[in-house]
């Protein structure tokens, strides 16, 4: 079997790059490890910033939209909100999610190899992606495969990403609760050390997880249950389904194209260093990459030239202001609080707009904040 491009992993990532390929008839494979549809570890906020680009609607596999969004900063004793017009979180639950993109590519002629797992690469003429199930041959390969990526590793790439622990539990509770707690999404930056506590509801239950954004050593499970019961106030669990996994959020420092390799979403460290929200860089980077091939006419120096400048002109800027200000934010408490005391409404909006993709993170961060620190500290 012989494919222009293949693509490992059917995540947000993969599906959008698939997409964009088969719109322009080449021709293209998913080869994905599950069989579809698939559980994937995911609070399913999708936020507007994704949602307005997306190529078609989604809303068949939207569960609750929420035009508000909720932060607590217990310590500071803060509350902050701000609200649109358009939802600013849509929750999806990821295996429906990721299914619907997928079926959208199948319906543009792509092939999806399910439950087929990349096992092995060997770099000859044509790369050929040795699966539990046979042979793939192609000439570019599309690394959608997530956070462990074996396909970054298999062609060489050593860990330069950030990787963040986080946990998420499917939970049922009682109809009195889930009536209180389902009319709003909240972010609990307090819950845990450096990172944050999120109740996201579904259709019939809410998803609630905790993310550290730095390497401590915390007991999450003991964090979790006093989110439960203190911060949210549950009285009664009637199922809960625990899920662990990590989140890169800082890109790789060490290329994104190698060998006709190309990197994208988590596989590449795309997700937001400030929110963890993966979502919408796994569509806009599978995107690029897709673009690339196209635009490069499958030529491999010029594909992979066009993807470095184009991830260096819309999104690395982007995510490198994202981990500086995720420094500043994580790990000086004191400042932080100081911050959003002051400023507290000022830098939801700011947050907000970058959720609903009315801005991006500014590119001159250092001057912004030095600026605004040395301002508060002596107005
Ligand atoms: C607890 C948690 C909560 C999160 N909450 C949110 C949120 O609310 N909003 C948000 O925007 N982001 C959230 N994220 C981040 C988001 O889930 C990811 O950034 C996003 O899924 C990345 O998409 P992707 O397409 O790059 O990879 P994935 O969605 O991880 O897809 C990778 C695919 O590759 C397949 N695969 C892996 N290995 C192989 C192999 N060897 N062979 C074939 N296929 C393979 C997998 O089965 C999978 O289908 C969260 C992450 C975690 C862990």
């Amino acid at each position: 079997m012989f494919f222009d491009v293949a693509i490992i992993g059917s995540g947000p990532a993969g599906a959008s790059a698939a997409l964009k390929l088969a719109e322009k008839g080449i021709s293209t494979v998913i080869i994905e490890k599950e069989t579809l549809p698939r559980y994937k570890t995911c609070g399913g906020g999708f936020a507007y910033r994704g949602r307005r680009k997306m190529p078609f609607d989604v809303s068949e596999v939207v569960e609750k939209e929420f035009f508000r969004v909720d932060a607590f900063f217990k310590k500071a004793g803060v509350h902050v909100f701000s609200e649109r017009k358009e939802p600013v979180i849509s929750m999806v639950m990821r295996d429906d999610f990721d299914k619907f993109l997928v079926e959208k590519a199948k319906e543009k002629g792509i092939t999806l190899l399910e439950n087929h797992k990349l096992k092995n690469i060997t770099f000859a003429e044509n790369i050929i992606l040795h699966t539990s199930q046979g042979d793939v041959q192609t000439k570019f390969v599309i690394a959608a495969d997530g956070v462990l990526s074996p396909t970054a590793k298999l062609s060489g790439w050593k860990e330069t990403r950030l990787l963040i622990p986080a946990l998420e539990y499917e939970v049922e509770v009682n109809t009195e609760d889930f009536k209180r707690l389902s009319k709003s999404v909240r972010l609990d930056f307090d819950a845990i050390p450096m990172g944050y506590g999120w109740s996201f509801p579904k259709k019939n239950h809410l998803s609630i997880g905790l993310a550290s954004f730095r390497k401590v050593k915390v007991d999450f499970k003991k964090l979790y249950r006093a989110y439960l019961t203190d911060t949210l106030g549950i009285k009664e669990i009637i199922s809960e389904e625990m899920h662990g996994f990590q989140i890169p959020v800082s890109p790789r420092t060490d290329s994104f194209v190698k060998k006709n390799v190309f990197l994208v979403g988590d596989a590449a460290g795309f997700a937001d260093p400030l929110t963890a929200e993966g979502i919408s860089n796994a569509i806009f980077s599978g995107i690029m990459a897709a673009e690339s091939i196209i635009e490069g006419n499958l030529d491999e120096k010029l594909s992979a030239e066009i993807y470095n400048n184009k991830l260096n002109e819309d999104l690395i800027p982007e995510l490198k202001t994202g981990l500086r200000l995720s420094k500043l934010f994580y790990e000086n408490e004191k400042i932080r609080n100081f911050l959003i005391k002051k400023y507290g409404d000022s830098i939801c909006e700011g947050m907000t707009q970058i959720l609903m993709g009315e801005r991006t993170y500014p590119k001159d961060i250092n001057k912004k904040i030095k600026k605004k620190l040395r301002n508060a500290i002596f107005s």
